[in-house]
C-alpha cells in the first residue's frame, strides 16, 4: 500500500516556448528534491500529446533522444517520490488519457482525502481505472462532466474532491494550473519572455532564467492558451492551511514560497531554537544537508562556532549495493562521517530539522560519540512529529513516528544524546509569521484542517497503518 495515497511531488509547466520539453526537463531537474522515484514529461504540438515517463531520476530518464520525441510549445512535467516497494511505472505522472473531447494530461502534487469514496462511486458507475493514483479520479470526473470547455470541466470535477492539490492540466492547446482552496502545497507563476511558467518552487525558474511573477493563490485557477493568461477563483474561499513542513524540511532553501524565502525562515527557526534551548557547547554541528540553515541560525544566536563536524558523501545513489561478503552493514556510515579532529573531547550541539522515526538520529549520535565527543546536545528546529500527513507529505504511519508514543526524555534516551531540545509549536508559528492562522501544523498537533469524510477517515487511517 505504501506510496499509493501520500507522496511528495514536484510539478512544472511551460506554455508558449519552442523548447518546452527541454525547459520542463530543467525545471524538473531543479525540483528533483521533491521526488526521486519517477519522472515524466508530456508535451503538446497542438495536434496531439507526446508523453514519456519512467522510474528513476530526471537526469537518468531524459536523454537527448527522449527529449527530441517531445515536440511542441507547451509541456508539463512531474517528479514523484515514494519509497522502495511501491515502484510502479503505471503510477508515474503526468497521467494521460483520451476521452471524447480529445487528449488530456495531468500532473498532481498533493493528496485527495475523499479518493476512496469517489473511486468506489465511479467504479460502481462503470469507470475503469488504470492506476492506483488518486489523480486518476480527477480524469474520470472531467470525462463525465459536460461543461463545454476544459476549465469548466476541471472546476466541476474539483468541486467534488477534498484534500491537497496543486495541479497542472495540459490539453492539445491549453495549460491550466490550479491550487486547492487551502493552498497546502506551494505553486508559483513565472515568465520567460513570452512563455508562461508554473512550478512547485521558484528554484525551477532560477535555473532556466525565468522571472518569478507571483504565487498562484489558494483556490485560484490559471488558464493559459492562445488568448493569454486568465485567472479565476471558482471555489468557495476557506482559511488557507499552508504546509509548514515545506518550510521546515521539504522545499529548497533558495526557493520563495508562501510569501517567504525558505532559507530565511529555516535560519529563523534555528535562532528561535537557540533562545528556547541553549546548549553549553563548544561547537554547533549541522546535520547534512537538512540541518544546515537552522544550525547557522542556532550558532549565530548562541554565539557558538559552527563547524562542519559531519561530512556527507554526495555520491551515494539509490543503486548502492552493499557488498554481500563484507562483514557488516554500513548503515548511515555510507552517507555520513564525523570529523574526529573537531569532535574529540568536545561538547557539541548537533542541529537537525526534524526527527521522524529517530533511527537516523540515533546512528548519527552514536557515530559522533565514537568520534570522541564528550557531551552531545541534540537540537531540532521543529516540534515533535506526532501525526501522519494526509496532504501530500509521505510521513510514515503513526506508530512509526517516535514522538507519537514517546516523551522527549524517552527519545533523548533512545537516541543516546545527553540533552534533547525541540522547537516549540509557538516558536515555529512565530518564525513563519503566522498571524492569521494560515498554516497547517497537523503533523505536530493532530489538528487536521480538513475533516475526513467519516467512512473515508477510517479507511484512510487504516491505509496509513498498513504502510
Ligand atoms: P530519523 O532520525 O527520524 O530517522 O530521521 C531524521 C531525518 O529525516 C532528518 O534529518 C530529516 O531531515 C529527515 N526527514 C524528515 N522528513 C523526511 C522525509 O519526508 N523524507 C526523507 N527522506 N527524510 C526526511
Ligand atoms: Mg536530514
Amino acid at each position: 500500500m505504501k506510496g499509493e495515497w501520500g507522496e511528495h511531488c514536484g510539478i512544472f509547466g511551460v506554455y508558449g516556448h519552442p523548447e518546452a520539453a527541454n525547459l520542463t526537463y530543467l525545471g524538473l531537474y531543479a525540483l528533483q528534491h521533491r521526488g526521486q522515484e519517477s519522472a515524466g514529461i508530456v508535451s503538446s504540438d497542438t495536434q496531439t500529446l507526446h508523453s514519456y515517463r519512467n522510474m528513476g531520476l530526471v537526469s537518468e530518464i531524459f536523454t537527448r533522444d527522449v527529449l527530441k520525441r517531445l515536440p511542441g510549445r507547451s509541456a508539463i512535467g512531474h517528479v514523484r517520490y515514494s519509497t522502495a516497494g511501491s515502484s510502479d511505472l503505471k503510477n508515474a505522472q503526468p497521467f494521460t488519457a483520451h476521452y471524447t473531447r480529445g487528449e488530456l494530461a495531468i500532473a498532481h502534487n498533493g493528496n485527495l482525502v475523499n479518493a476512496h469514496i469517489l473511486r468506489d462511486e465511479l467504479e460502481a458507475h462503470g469507470s475503469l481505472f488504470q492506476s492506483s493514483m488518486d489523480t486518476e479520479i480527477i480524469v474520470h470526473l472531467i470525462a463525465l462532466s459536460n461543461e463545454n470547455n476544459l476549465a469548466g470541466r476541471a472546476v466541476r470535477a474539483l468541486k467534488q474532491v477534498e484534500g491537497a492539490y496543486c495541479l497542472l492540466f495540459l490539453s492539445e492547446n491549453e495549460m491550466i494550473a490550479v491550487r486547492d482552496p487551502h493552498g497546502f502545497r506551494p505553486l508559483v507563476l513565472g515568465r520567460q519572455k513570452n512563455a508562461y511558467l508554473v512550478a512547485s518552487e521558484t528554484c525551477a525558474f532560477d535555473l532556466i532564467g525565468g522571472e518569478f511573477e507571483r504565487e498562484i493563490e489558494p483556490g485560484e485557477m490559471v488558464v493559459v492558451n492562445e488568448d493569454g493568461l486568465h485567472s479565476f477563483y471558482p471555489f468557495t474561499p476557506v482559511t488557507p492551511s499552508h504546509c509548514v513542513f515545506e518550510f521546515v524540511y521539504f522545499a529548497r532553501p533558495d526557493s520563495f514560497i508562501f510569501g517567504r524565502n525558505v532559507y530565511a525562515v529555516r535560519r529563523e527557526l534555528g535562532v528561535q531554537l537557540a533562545r528556547e534551548h541553549p546548549a553549553d557547547a563548544d561547537i554547533v554541528i549541522p546535520t547534512p544537508d537538512s540541518g544546515f540553515s537552522a544550525a547557522i541560525g542556532y550558532g549565530h544566536e548562541a554565539t557558538i562556532p559552527i563547524e562542519l563536524g559531519l561530512i556527507r558523501n554526495h555520491y551515494v545513489g539509490r543503486t548502492f549495493i552493499e557488498p554481500r561478503q563484507s562483514i557488516r552493514h554500513f548503515g548511515v556510515k555510507i552517507k555520513l562521517n564525523p570529523v574526529k579532529e573537531l569532535t574529540k573531547g568536545k561538547s557539541v550541539a548537533v542541529v537537525d530539522d526534524s526527527i521522524v522515526r529517530a533511527t537516523t538520529s540515533r546512528k548519527i549520535i552514536k557515530m559522533i560519540r565514537r568520534a570522541g565527543a564528550e557531551l552531545i546536545h541534540v537540537r531540532i528546529s521543529s516540534p515533535p512529529i506526532t501525526h501522519p500527513c494526509f496532504f501530500g507529505i509521505d510521513t510514515p504511519m503513526r506508530s512509526e513516528l517516535i514522538a507519537s508514543s514517546h516523551s522527549i526524555e524517552e527519545i533523548n534516551r533512545y537516541i543516546t544524546s545527553d540533552t534533547l531540545g525541540y522547537l516549540s509549536l509557538e516558536g515555529l508559528k512565530r518564525c513563519v509569521g503566522d498571524e492569521n492562522g494560515s498554516f497547517c501544523y497537523a503533523c505536530f498537533s493532530g489538528g487536521y484542517p480538513i475533516k475526513f469524510p467519516t467512512r473515508m477517515g477510517d479507511s484512510q487511517l487504516r491505509l496509513f497503518e498498513d504502510r
